[in-house]
């Protein structure tokens, strides 16, 4: 069995559409979903607020490429361009953290590095993957560090940019299924 801790964003367009996407395209896969922040884009480019929310998907078919390539589907359906870097987008997947069974997979090749090299400096990662697992760990540099611990490495002003909303994504369930 592998699962995947997923980080969702959108900035562009209809942003809840978007988030809400992965979780139908995903279906029963999907565990578990975040409440959904609202945070401020960084890296320079002048452009609106993401929304975004983790969520961790299990399907025992799939191995890292696997879900790559499913995040990718979704972008592409979600009429993601890949365009400017840093720029605004439709909706962005990326894969954060890649288990078998307990075992967390590391990955650096064709183009997928698991765990996700930059996640443990994002709070808008960091913040909602707590709350759909507060024991979570992520290895960085080799070791095997606490989420809650990596969160509070990262500036006071950072975390408080991740801003709770009131919105909330389905979660569909077998029974919800049509
Ligand atoms: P981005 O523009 O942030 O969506 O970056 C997507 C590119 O990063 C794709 O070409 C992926 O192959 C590559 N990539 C490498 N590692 C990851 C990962 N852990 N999650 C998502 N994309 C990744």
């Amino acid at each position: 069995m592998t699962s995947v801790v997923l980080s969702i964003g959108s900035n562009l367009g209809d942003r809840m559409a978007r988030l809400q996407s992965v979780l139908d395209g995903l279906g029963p896969a999907v565990r578990a979903v975040s409440p959904v922040y609202e945070t401020d884009a960084w890296g320079g480019v002048e452009q609106g607020p993401f929304l975004n929310a983790v969520l961790i998907a299990d399907d025992p078919a799939l191995d890292g490429q696997g879900w790559l390539r499913r995040g990718q589907e979704l972008e592409q359906a979600a009429g993601r361009v890949r365009g400017q870097r840093w720029g605004p987008r439709t909706l962005d997947v990326d894969l954060i953290a890649c288990y078998d069974g307990d075992v967390e997979l590391s990955s650096r090749t064709d183009g997928l590095t698991l765990p996700h090299p930059l996640a443990h400096l994002r709070a808008f990662v960091l913040i909602p993957w707590l709350t759909v697992d507060p024991d979570a760990t992520l290895t960085v540099a080799g070791e095997s560090r606490p989420v809650q611990r990596l969160l509070g490495e990262i500036d006071q002003a950072e975390r408080d940019g991740v801003r709770p909303t009131d919105l909330a994504l389905t979660l569909q369930t077998e029974s919800t299924r049509d």
